[in-house]
């Protein structure tokens, strides 16, 4: 009798309670940050690389002889077939600089999509961290990879390489910016000044080296699409872009005004399921 009090009570309140909305149209976040698995398949960017997903894509193995995929307890260590492939080649690279492999950062979730915290993009499979700091080890347990840290290429200040820097992170970031398959490499201006002061071969790769804050403990790569579907970013600006770079840092000692904020701009992370591109709404709806 007790018991079927309760659950009339139940009832009850569950009819007087509205529906959530956050249940009808929940965060892309949240669902696509729930995956632990891959689909199947012709691997498929889909979208774009801030709004976007991945079918088919493939696991960066934990551990290899040349790298090691760090922070293994996020699952973004997924990715188009690709990329794992660049990344597998950049860290056999790695070796004739002088590193015996490299650390990978995230690269994307099993199916892409916004993530619970961090990155705007990374959500086609096509985007990957790499560490600044040398592998010490490429025989880390799970547990000491989440809680290594990396170290930043630039001096406090924001104005001068740090001590880390060296050679082989030019040679590293010239490699990945060499490949053809890469459309831009991301990194902090001052590396990207360094590299432009000290390059005396070939520049054209440099083009493709774009300055950004908050790329000085990594780099990161960004493939550009191979399917119909993916939405490739525009072409980065003719030239070597010298010179926008080191402008960057000239605006970190004297910064102008701040432009005003732009009130539209909402981070991947808001992004209701029913705002995602209708490719991606399926691949959830399996
Ligand atoms: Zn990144």
């Amino acid at each position: 009798m007790i018991r079927k009090t309760l659950t009339m009570a139940a009832t009850l309140l569950a009819l007087a309670l509205p529906a959530a909305p956050a249940l009808a149209d929940p965060l892309a976040k949240d669902v696509f940050g729930a995956q632990v698995a891959a689909t199947r398949g012709q691997p498929l960017a889909l979208g774009g690389y801030s709004r976007g997903c991945a079918s088919g894509s493939v696991q960066l193995p934990e551990t290899g002889p040349t790298w090691q995929a760090m922070r293994l307890s996020r699952h973004r260590n997924w990715g188009h077939p690709q990329l794992v492939d660049f990344l597998v080649g950049l860290s056999q690279q790695a070796t004739r600089f002088g590193w015996p492999g490299i650390y990978v950062g995230d690269m994307s979730q099993p199916l892409g999509g916004p993530m619970l915290s961090g990155h705007a993009s990374h959500q086609m499979g096509l985007d990957a961290d790499i560490w600044m700091l040398p592998p010490s080890s490429l025989r880390l347990s799970p547990r000491q990879r989440e809680n290594l840290s990396s170290q930043s290429v630039v001096a406090r200040g924001g104005t001068a390489p740090s001590p880390l820097w060296s050679a082989a992170h030019h040679q590293l970031l010239r490699a990945a910016a060499s490949d053809p398959r890469v459309a831009r490499v991301f990194v902090d201006p001052v590396a990207k000044v360094v590299m432009c002061q000290s390059e005396r071969g070939n520049r054209a790769y440099l083009r493709k080296i774009r300055p950004i804050d908050g790329h000085d403990y990594h780099f990161h790569v960004r493939l550009a699409c191979t399917n119909q579907g993916c939405e490739d970013q525009a072409a980065p600006p003719p030239g070597d872009g010298c010179a926008e770079a080191a402008q960057w840092i000239r605006n970190r000692i004297d910064p102008p005004p701040a432009p005003p904020p732009n009130p539209d701009y909402r981070h991947p992370r808001s992004y209701r399921l029913s705002e995602m591109p209708r490719a991606c709404q399926a691949l959830v709806a399996r």
